[in-house]
């Protein structure tokens, strides 16, 4: 961040009085403009035995598959934005089950939220943002082409499970 966004004047990245952690401040306002993790939900949606997945028709990972996910938005619970993204992506219609997998990724400052989902019919198609979109059996997943780190932690918590399907949430980080 070079200029404050309220008054658009050169900020400085400094420690502010009270805090422990060093902000771009501006000193022409006196904003402290504050950057936090964001927050990427999404669903790893079932249809029996089939778990459904996107392939990437955008950069970064382009070609690669993932799970139905991208950034919460404002004004939208976690189950909200798990919806719509995996509308949006896979033209997906899910019922959430549970919270599935959390995963925390501090150097992008990212958290993956993705829940457990019921895939209720499928009139699934691909969305701007992917090339295709496939049922897999837990045998059939494309581990070497996986997107992201996230994608295949929440997978693999899943498959080891899927026998007698473990619910509850699953946490990790890298
Ligand atoms: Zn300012």
């Amino acid at each position: 961040m070079n200029y404050c966004s309220h008054c658009s004047r050169t900020v400085v990245l400094r420690i502010p009085p009270g805090d422990s952690i060093a902000r771009y401040v501006c000193d022409a306002c006196g904003q402290i403009h504050y950057q936090n993790p964001r927050i990427i939900v999404g669903s790893l949606p079932l249809w029996q035995d089939r778990i459904l997945l996107c392939r990437r028709a955008i950069e970064p990972r382009i070609g690669k598959w993932t799970l139905p996910a991208g950034f919460l938005e404002n004004g939208e619970t976690l189950e909200q934005g798990a919806i719509r993204e995996t509308m949006e992506e896979a033209g997906g219609r899910i019922a959430i089950t549970e919270l599935y997998s959390v995963y925390s990724i501090p150097h992008v400052a990212q958290v993956y939220m993705i829940f457990l989902a019921r895939l209720l019919d499928l009139d699934y198609a691909p969305g701007l943002e992917s090339l295709e979109v496939d049922l897999f059996l837990p045998e059939e997943l494309p581990w070497e082409e996986l997107a992201f780190t996230s994608i295949r932690f929440a997978l693999e918590r899943f498959t080891q499970g899927h026998r007698g399907l473990q619910l509850g949430h699953h946490r990790g980080s890298v």
